[in-house]
């Protein structure tokens, strides 16, 4: 039977989101029904509602999120319900050219649910990443759904199904930052702050946090900035300099998606370091940088999707780690809110003032 659950739906460009009555259908084949928990308030949810990413309203919004499975289709074996799941947007196919080249992180054709949930009307909705977990219960694709040990609060872990997942990734997949590395971080966000912390967890010595707001500023060095630099006061390219022996970074990760700090970024490297590019762009902008440097000083220029992470490795990998003490996860949650609150969640996050707001449900 089709189930009747509440969810936060963006009905058109620009308007405030309203919580409505949604139909969730059974599970059919290779699907998987999931009674969300929590879900993190993610600057992508605000970007849909804002018309950024595609036109195709309503969209069901949500999608940095932990449940429990309730329900599996015909053919799915790799979860059951009751597991404690944090969903995923990168379901892997297993037979694209990237899978087959062994490089499942790349996977070039992941997996959705085939139903589409509706509005009760029979509007078909489009879930955010594939997922939709502002939401009693979602339908996505079994493989979007990844175990992880169930000791961990589903506000906390389901913040790993985006933001904080492409920050450590960044850093940790992507960057390839290792013990005894120089970083530094541009913009101290979730996923700013994601990266410091998994440049810390990867050992690096020198973690350099740049940011315009003093705020953040402070986040950053509770996560693990050695240092912080403030962008309104000082030049960031200079200051890392001299932070590291007057050679640049090994790894320098922009968080932000801006022409100017991407450029104070790959000015800050070290000769043959890193450039990792895990901020968002939007489509208008363009950059210019002189051809010899991108050659004289070589190295890498990379970018990072979802922190280049296979769910499957990193999430069960990442809880035992948060579990244990070793990687924080706790300081990326501001607060806990209702289902009702989120169109005030992205006021908040558009003021800068929090980290992540998550529903609780
Ligand atoms: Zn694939
Ligand atoms: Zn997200």
């Amino acid at each position: 039977m089709p189930q009747e659950v509440r969810g936060v739906i963006a009905r058109a460009k620009g308007e405030p989101v309203t919580v409505e009555t949604i139909v969730v259908p059974d599970p059919g084949p290779g699907e998987a029904v999931v009674e969300v928990q929590a879900c993190g308030v993610c600057h992508t949810d605000l970007h849909y509602r804002e018309g950024g990413i595609n036109d195709e309203f309503p969209f069901l919004l949500g999608h940095e999120a932990a449940g429990v499975v309730e329900s599996v289709g015909p053919g799915v074996t790799d979860v059951a319900p009751g597991d404690f799941v944090i969903l995923n947007w990168r379901a892997v196919c297993g037979s694209c050219r990237s899978c087959l080249k062994g490089k499942p992180q790349y996977c070039f054709a992941t997996h959705n649910a085939t139903q589409k949930m509706t509005l009760k009307d029979g509007t078909e909705l489009s879930p955010a990443l594939g997922i939709g977990a502002f939401c009693d219960k979602t339908l996505v694709a079994a493989g979007q759904c990844t175990k992880v040990d169930p000791a961990a609060q589903p506000e906390v872990a389901g913040l790993l199904g985006c933001g904080v997942m492409a920050g450590l990734g960044a850093a940790m997949n992507t960057g390839g930052v290792s013990r005894g590395d120089t970083v530094a971080v541009f913009g101290c966000g979730g996923v700013g702050d994601a990266a410091i912390e998994g440049s810390r967890l990867a050992g690096a010595k020198t973690i350099v946090a740049v940011d315009i707001d003093d705020t953040k500023l402070e986040w950053a060095k509770d996560f693990g900035a050695t240092h912080t630099i403030n962008a309104t006061k000082e030049d960031p390219v200079e200051r890392i300099r001299e932070l590291t022996d007057g050679n640049g970074a090994d790894v320098t990760i922009e968080a932000i998606g801006l022409p100017k700090t991407y450029e104070q970024a790959f000015y800050a490297r070290d000769l043959a370091g890193t450039v990792v590019l895990v901020g968002v762009p939007n489509p208008d902008m363009t950059i210019e940088l002189p051809f010899i440097e991108l050659f004289g000083r070589g190295g890498a220029l990379k970018s990072s999707w979802y922190g280049d992470c296979l769910p499957s490795r990193d999430f069960p990998m990442l809880i035992d780690l948060y579990l244990q003490g070793r990687l924080n996860l706790d300081g990326f949650v501001s607060e806990t809110i209702g289902i009702d609150d989120v169109e005030e969640a992205f006021h908040k996050m558009e003021q800068g003032g929090v980290l992540r707001s998550v529903v609780v449900l």
